[in-house]
């Protein structure tokens, strides 16, 4: 009987689990809350990523260790890599963890990002924005989620505010200046590399964000051959420089037919969460597989699908189950503003279908405003 420990037990690590159940698969899960959503799945080990006591325990008790939550301290995963085989590798971690690593790494690969410059003080930030220009987002270099840690610099003189605002964590967690991009549209390629190099992708997703959380993701993409392949391309690149193994997903903005990347989430992705309905085999599926050497499995799609993520309380559910292609995704967690507590996935066979079943769905829960994107991309705009 194989344990799979996964650091961080958010609803990732819960779906994980839920995943690897039909494979025989048993978890331990490590977090800093005995409250996460995991846990209700798996056993805890509850304690601090750096208490060599709690993390020492948990090594001693899995087989192979991965994460749900890309913040761990790397010299934690280090640490962890000494005893037990870990995936993602820690290098590969550290680098999605740092914004100026992750963004360097692009563009040493040909990858093209937006303009970016690192800020360490007052004075810093000026060149930056005269470097970089307005509109420009000021970001934390690290432990940002959500759009949780950003501010959005309209014109140079919004300098002060964003100082004001995010300059206090320069020395802690570090600060990057990127250029805001008005993107047609935000685009995320979910992929899989094995232990032996073997490499999937699914079809691209749309996805759309309400402040900064992601609140609908559409697949396919409705993009052309040729941007589908570049980006599945990048995703390819990246994760071989890595010597990635598991499932990750890059983020993409759209502009003018041409792709800019934003950032690489090293674990499986909300973006993601249609695959578990939606294809031949989830992403939750091919990270396990992945992180334990198994073969990958297809990643082909079966009909269109559309996930809508339900933030900061779960609506009622029947209107939805009543839809043929509806599935539901309650995460157990506690009603709070802001938070993800769950999701739903529609599946149709055709576009139409999935306009027909998203509109009776928006109209039934008064979720008209979240849906309204998603139908109008199917419909051909
Ligand atoms: P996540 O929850 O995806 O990890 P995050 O906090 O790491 O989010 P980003 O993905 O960098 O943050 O930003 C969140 C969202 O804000 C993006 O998906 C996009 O909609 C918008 N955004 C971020 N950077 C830019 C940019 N340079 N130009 C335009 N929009 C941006
Ligand atoms: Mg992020
Ligand atoms: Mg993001």
């Amino acid at each position: 009987m194989t344990t799979v420990g996964i650091l961080g037990g958010g609803q990732l690590a819960r779906m994980m689990a839920l995943a690897g159940a039909p494979l025989g698969l048993r978890f331990l899960v490590m977090d800093t809350s005995a409250e996460a959503c995991a846990g209700q799945f798996a056993p805890m080990v509850v304690g601090d990523y750096r208490d060599e006591q709690a993390l020492g325990e948990f090594a001693s008790r899995v087989d192979v260790a991965t994460f749900d939550f890309e913040n761990v301290p790397a010299e934690s995963a280090r640490w962890l890599a000494d005893r037990v085989p870990v995936f993602p590798n820690p290098r590969a971690l550290a680098i999605a963890q740092d914004r100026l690593a992750e963004k360097t790494l692009f563009r040493d690969l040909g990858i093209p990002v937006p303009a970016f410059a690192t800020v360490d003080s007052r004075e810093e930030l000026e060149a930056a924005i005269a470097e970089v220009g307005a509109p420009s987002i000021l970001k934390t270099r690290r432990l940002g989620y959500d759009g949780k840690g950003q501010f959005r610099i309209r014109v140079a003189a919004d300098a002060q505010a964003a100082w004001e605002a995010l300059g206090p964590q320069a020395a802690s967690v570090g600060l990057i200046l990127e250029a805001f991009v008005p993107f047609e549209r935000e685009l995320s390629v979910v992929a899989a590399r094995a232990r032996d190099g073997g490499f999937v992708a699914w079809p691209l997703t749309e996805n759309w964000h309400v402040d900064g959380v992601l609140s609908a993701s559409l697949a396919p993409a409705a993009v052309e051959g040729g941007l589908a392949r570049t980006a599945i391309e990048h995703a390819r690149r990246l994760a071989e420089a890595m010597d990635y193994v598991g499932v990750f997903a890059l983020e993409l903005f759209c502009r003018d037919g041409g792709l800019l990347a934003n950032e690489l989430a090293p674990r499986v992705h909300n973006s993601g969460h249609w695959t578990i309905e939606g294809s031949e085999t989830s992403q939750f599926e091919n990270h396990l597989r992945a992180v334990l050497g198994l073969p990958l499995g297809d990643t082909r799609m079966v009909g269109h699908a559309c996930m809508l993520n339900w933030i900061g309380e779960m609506p009622d559910p029947a209107m939805l189950l009543a839809q043929a292609g509806g599935h539901w995704h309650d995460y157990g967690k506690t009603s709070r503003p802001g938070r993800k507590v769950g999701h739903a996935t529609l599946r149709a066979p055709t576009p139409e279908g999935l306009v027909a079943a998203l509109e009776s769905t928006g109209r039934a829960l008064g979720r008209g405003g979240q849906v309204d994107p998603v139908v109008a991309r199917l419909r051909g705009a």
